[in-house]
């Protein structure tokens, strides 16, 4: 579901996007007929159902969508009649509830005929009157802004009572979102390829995409009205129930909530068993939403104020673990991952509650800005539609159209920056198979087959390279891509920037294009980046044992990554790696470099013999029938990477941080060869200098373990002194206390912190009856106001110690609050604190 190597697509979002490739012509699927299931996710891009999501009964974020494929086979003749026999044969759904809309052209741009032939096919299996003609939004399908596309028939059923079926015709209602009456099967007819000036062309080989959603497929063999009433989805509702004391289809608000958080855990699970952690960026960060409005809709409608979602992972797996085996392996970690995300949410929702507050107290009119509203949102993470919740609660609202143009504006600012424009690619050579010889050679005679320019915000011009033949390593399995340069013959040298692989092909990225197009050209890598990141991703290798065999078999790559400076391995694991155990780590890892085991590769063997040897397969990545293996040693493991030749080419292996990333995985960075020598020879530097200092002593520990025990003892000395100045002032002050009104009253600047005037101000009360204080202190340019009431006098003369600050405030430039018999605050304005403690006399007259 999480896809790695596609730059315009995040998750699988549809049926076809893993056959992407065959239908563009990158790459020969085995066969030409193919029937799957996909777990598909649409809350980003292109397709985005999120905020229908609980608020309707058959949409969801994850699915499954079932589907038949021809690529360049049978085409709409035999779909048609497959999807027809399937329904209404095997599946048995009686055909008069069934729908089917056909292509009615177009008269734009593309200036498209009417699917004549798709109707004339329908017209053998179903009464014309159910054949339904259809715009180009609805029944023409486009696999993006370019790309294969072409008209399409969907089925829709009709599930509506009888009744329901008599007063209003099931005809008018197909695509007009009823509840009931919805498509469950999408038939697409790929006869066009869409080009980046918009033009369309025939394609040589037609092909078939189907999809069926699996949820709504239910819904009709179960006869229930909602895809939520199937066996799908019950079984989280009962526990959801359960949990929260709620009844489902009771009261309308605490449905959705239901609906929502039942179809949102199942999508961050399968994420999160897909090798996807929810995070602050990317797909992570979509995943990351998904939770929070799962979160946000239990908080407010079903009142959890802690961690819940976590608890229906065990409801989920048991039911669909068996058909997803990688749910119930990482069941544990799912759930932790999910508990820990919530609690931090509900974290962020406590705080943003305290900010609503404060600007409920400050607010001048019933209307707060729109731009506070954005910055809670931006900032801290409050969602705005708790925000308005909330102060409707209050009797307040805020500005809307403020709040939308912050939105706006921000939303702009991203597009701007992630916007980016290809062009078609100029084909140089056809049919050229790219080959990677980058396990062999760093350097090759290559030929350019294609290219084309991308132009976006981030990086401005760029042009894309393919060859026919290349020994620069894409990005992959972690790794980064290889730079390099290439030599054209009439002396050009074009530098390689980056290599990555989009889908099958291997994409070089260059500022500019070769002169000479066409004529034979050195492709050189830059051996000394490579170099270095073999021995990384070797130590990343021998790493993963070291820690399996020392903290225990749990430990599973969570994420990798490779560079030439360093690398950083997340894994799972529950506790805190100890000091001791990451030497042992160390250790391991150092005794196999100065064991100086060669590599041991294997680049083709089947996958099960590769598994039965003791090599890990890892979850969410994809692998064919026949893998790559390498070896050094005991380790063996599935891997498509480069390596160094030998473990003593690493040198040395230092560990330099382990830490948490997420509840239950840890993240280790470490270094190798050239990166440890810099480090030792600058640690090395910075102890010369520590030890000079210190003046040269023979045990430099022991001399800052003497230094600090004198700090400490000076510290100690110090707090003895002012609380003696502190009693001193005191008696003074005592001095200074006057009789007004019958009350003991005392204002003056005292310039102390805001705890030192706190306790001086209790001493005093504690001492003497009847005391009224006034505090103003000078902190570093900042004012500090104290007033400490006597309870009885605060009673008595109805004073209120808070509201006194408060008033008295504005002359410091600043506001604060307390109780009736102690308050403080704090303002910017120093100069103001002579008018306020002259002022506090007349609260007593
Ligand atoms: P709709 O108009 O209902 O959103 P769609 O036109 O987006 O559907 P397609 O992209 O053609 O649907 O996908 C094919 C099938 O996948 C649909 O017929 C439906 O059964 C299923 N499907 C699509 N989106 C969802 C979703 N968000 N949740 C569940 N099933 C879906
Ligand atoms: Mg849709």
């Amino acid at each position: 579901m999480v896809l790695k190597d596609d730059p315009t697509l995040m998750f699988v979002n549809s049926g076809m996007a893993p056959f992407k490739e065959y239908f563009l012509g990158n790459a020969t699927p085995k066969n030409n007929r193919l029937a799957d299931s996909q777990k598909c996710l649409r809350v980003s891009g292109k397709h985005n159902d999120l905020e229908e999501v609980g608020y309707d009964t058959y949409h969801h974020t994850l699915f499954e969508m079932l589907g038949n494929w021809s690529f360049g086979d049978y085409f709409k003749e035999e779909a048609i009649a497959w999807a027809w026999e399937l329904l209404t044969e095997v599946l048995k759904i009686d055909k008069d509830i069934l729908y089917v809309t056909v292509f009615e052209g177009s008269d734009d741009a593309d200036n498209l005929k009417m699917d004549t032939e798709a109707y004339d096919i329908w017209k053998k299996y179903i009464s014309e009157d159910r054949i339904l003609k259809g715009n180009k939004k609805d029944n023409f399908w486009e696999m993006g802004d370019q790309g294969p596309c072409g008209p399409c028939s969907e089925i829709h059923v009709d599930i509506r009572t009888p009744e329901e079926k008599a007063a209003v015709d099931g005809k008018t209602l197909v695509n007009e979102d009823h509840p009931q009456v919805v498509e469950i099967w999408n038939l697409v007819f790929m006869q066009y390829n869409r080009k980046a000036n918009g033009t369309l062309e025939e394609l040589p080989n037609k092909h078939i995409d189907t999809g069926m959603g699996f949820e709504r497929l239910c819904m009709v063999m179960q006869d229930v009205k909602s895809n939520y009433d199937t066996d799908v989805f019950t079984p989280i509702i009962r526990e959801i129930e359960a949990i929260t004391h709620t009844d489902y289809g009771k009261d309308e608000k605490v449905d959705i909530a239901i609906r929502v958080i039942s179809d949102h855990v199942r999508a961050v699970a399968f994420s999160i068993a897909d090798g996807q952690l929810p995070s602050n960026n990317g797909a992570g960060y979509v995943i990351r939403r998904i939770l929070r409005r799962a979160v946000r809709y239990g908080f407010t409608f079903l009142n959890k104020k802690e961690p819940f979602i976590y608890r229906l992972v065990e409801v989920l797996s048991r039911q669909m673990g068996d058909a997803f085996p990688e749910l119930k392996a990482q069941k544990q970690l799912i759930e932790n991952v999910i508990k820990e995300e919530e609690a931090s949410f509900l974290r962020t929702l406590d705080q943003g509650l305290v900010l609503l507050d404060k600007m409920i107290e400050g607010a001048k009119s019933n209307e707060i800005s729109g731009a506070k509203v954005f910055e809670l949102k931006d900032t801290y993470g409050f969602p705005e539609d708790l925000t308005d919740l909330i102060l409707r609660e209050r009797g307040f609202s805020y500005n809307i159209s403020e709040f939308n143009q912050k939105l706006e504006e921000q939303k702009a600012r991203g597009k701007e920056a992630s916007e980016s424009k290809s062009d078609d690619w100029t084909v140089l050579m056809d049919d050229a198979e790219e080959e990677f010889i980058g396990y062999d050679y760093l350097q090759a005679d290559v030929k350019l087959t294609r290219y084309r320019k991308v132009t976006s915000k981030k990086d401005g011009e760029l042009y894309q390279l393919v060859f026919n033949l290349t020994p620069f390593y894409p990005e992959g399995g972690g790794q980064v891509g290889d730079k390099g340069y290439l030599e054209v013959p009439n002396g050009d040298v074009v530098y390689i920037l980056d290599t990555k692989k989009e889908n099958n092909v291997i994409i070089h990225f260059a500022k500019n294009l070769p002169k000479s197009l066409n004529e034979t050209m050195r492709a050189v890598v830059d051996t000394k980046q490579r170099a270095r990141t073999e021995c990384n991703h070797t130590a990343t290798h021998l790493m993963h044992q070291g820690l399996r065999e020392i903290l225990g078999t749990h430990v599973e790559q969570k994420g990798s990554s490779v560079h030439s400076k360093y690398l950083r391995f997340d894994f799972s694991h529950f506790s805190k790696v100890t000091p001791e155990q990451l030497q042992e780590v160390e250790n391991f890892v150092n005794a196999r470099i100065a064991g100086r085991l060669p590599l041991e590769e294997n680049r083709s063997v089947p996958m099960q013999e590769a598994i039965d040897n003791g090599a890990m397969a890892l979850f969410g990545e994809k692998y064919g029938d026949a893998v790559r293996t390498i070896k050094f040693g005991q380790s063996i493991e599935l891997c498509g990477g480069t390596h160094v030749g030998n473990t003593a080419d690493i040198w040395h292996f230092k560990i330099l941080s382990e830490g948490a990333v997420a509840s239950g995985i840890r993240r280790i960075e470490a270094i190798t060869n050239d990166a440890v020598k810099e480090y030792f020879s600058s640690t090395d530097a910075a102890f010369g200098k520590v030890k000079a200092l210190l003046n040269n002593p023979k045990d430099s520990v022991a001399a800052i373990e003497k230094l600090q025990t004198e700090n400490s003892d000076l510290k100690k000395q110090i707090e003895a002194l002012l609380k003696d100045k502190a009693k001193n002032i005191k008696g003074e002050l005592k001095n200074e206390i006057v009789e007004v009104n019958g009350v003991n009253f005392l204002a003056t600047q005292v310039d102390l912190d805001a705890g030192g005037m706190k306790d001086l101000a209790f001493e005093l009360g504690g001492e003497i009856e009847n005391l009224f204080i006034f505090f103003g202190s000078n902190q570093d340019g900042k004012a500090l106001l104290t007033c400490y009431i006597d309870k009885e006098v605060a009673t008595s003369k109805q004073l209120n110690a808070g509201t006194i600050v408060r008033e008295l405030g504005k002359h410091i430039q600043g506001g604060g609050g307390g109780q009736p018999f102690f308050a403080t605050a704090g303002g910017k304005n120093p100069d103001g604190l002579a008018k306020a403690i002259e002022e506090v006399r007349n609260y007593l007259n």
